[in-house]
């Protein structure tokens, strides 16, 4: 098998393989299983520096964005929706299926959103329910600085969804200090858990507008307020993938233990940049570089697949490619949760150098 380091499924430790071949018993009727869920979602709370509660979800990534928005939006809504990538922008879609009326508020997709510059634009027009915005818009390796982005909306009183897929546990996140309403995870990213599961933590703010809706959520299987009250009623909406947890349980633990984890994002990063940079090869991007994904710009007189291909035919490592309109022009390096580390990131940067520069 290929040495994975794509943004996204990663690499899986052995003990959280382990954990998802334990025995089970039935997550709809044994009470031992609702204490397991619901103390492995306060990791995740803990983990996310926040008080607010967590739900996993059995779906991937895309169905904490796509829940997110069904639980807020209502027929009509406005709903700001900060577009500095694809994913960016996708979050429209979402909005629009559930009735609301996305505002895209784009920017170059070279760059961190601006602050400043949003900051202008909210003091004409602020009229919005809630907004979306990527922390790590993965198909460019761009971050975006959510730290001031969430408190300037919130002091408008937008609530705030951010699509943390591709960042959490591979930079830091700070829920509460940050003033984030929703925020949203998935199990194959900078977690190192297998691909299927989602989660996310929903603040009082959030939740107040889900139970004050004058409309029921127009989905079941996206709709947050069934989860509200889970524990007390000891009911789920459908039955928990619970060897998924089991695993996600053992992947939250190896992030527990591990102090450097943020710090060891940094130095991967930099190094792979760092590298690539001093060779003369173009990152994609004039700034905010994620810590979790390097987006290398695909030479002239190359293709992407030819560069794939040879990397593992080379050296039996596997990268990305990119998507949407990056399709072609940008090559992934993921480094983030199990792949982030120096002895994988050397081996990669050799590799690619070698096949760049025939
Ligand atoms: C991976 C990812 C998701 C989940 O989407 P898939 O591409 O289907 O895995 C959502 N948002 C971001 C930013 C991601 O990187």
């Amino acid at each position: 098998m290929l040495r994975l380091m794509t943004p996204g499924p990663t690499r899986v430790r052995e003990n959280v393989r382990m954990a998802r071949s334990l025995e089970t018993t039935n997550p709809d009727l044994d009470p031992e299983f609702y204490d397991f869920y619901k103390d492995t979602c306060e990791r995740i709370s803990e983990l996310l520096n926040t008080k607010n509660p967590a739900y996993i979800l059995s779906g991937e990534g895309i169905l904490g964005l796509e829940a997110a928005c069904a639980s807020l939006t209502e027929p009509g809504d406005r709903v700001l929706v900060i577009d500095n990538g694809v994913f960016g922008r996708g979050f429209a879609d979402f909005v629009r299926i559930y009735g609301g009326d996305p505002v895209l508020y784009s920017t170059d997709y070279q760059m961190e959103v601006d602050v400043n510059t949003l900051k202008t634009y909210l003091e004409q027009d602020h009229d919005f329910k809630y907004a979306t915005v990527v922390h790590c818009d993965t198909p460019s390796g761009r971050l975006n600085p959510i730290q001031d982005i969430c408190p300037l909306l919130k002091s408008y009183g937008i609530i705030t969804v951010v699509d943390a897929v591709a960042s959490m546990f591979g930079e830091p996140l700070f829920v509460d200090e940050w003033q984030i309403d929703i925020v949203c995870g998935g199990s194959q990213k900078a977690l190192s858990a297998p691909v299927g599961l989602t989660f996310l933590t929903v603040s009082p703010a959030a939740a107040k507008v889900m139970q004050e809706r004058k409309h029921p959520v127009a989905s079941f299987y996206a709709n947050l307020t069934i989860f509200q009250d889970y524990y007390e009623k000891k009911w789920f909406p459908y039955t928990m993938p619970i060897s998924d947890i089991y695993g996600l349980r053992a992947a939250l633990e190896n992030v527990r233990a591990d102090e450097q984890i943020y710090e060891r994002h940094r130095r991967v990063a930099g190094y792979v940049r760092d590298c690539l940079a001093r060779a003369g090869y173009s990152i994609y991007g004039k700034n905010g570089f994620a810590n979790t994904v390097t987006a290398l710009e695909v030479p002239e007189g190359m293709t992407d697949q030819e560069i794939i291909e040879g990397v593992a035919e080379n050296a039996g490592i596997m990268l990305a490619g990119s998507f949407d309109i990056f399709a072609g022009k940008l090559i992934r390096i993921g480094h983030m949760g199990e792949n982030a580390n120096m002895e994988d990131a050397k081996l990669t940067v050799e590799a690619l150098l070698k096949v760049l520069s025939k």
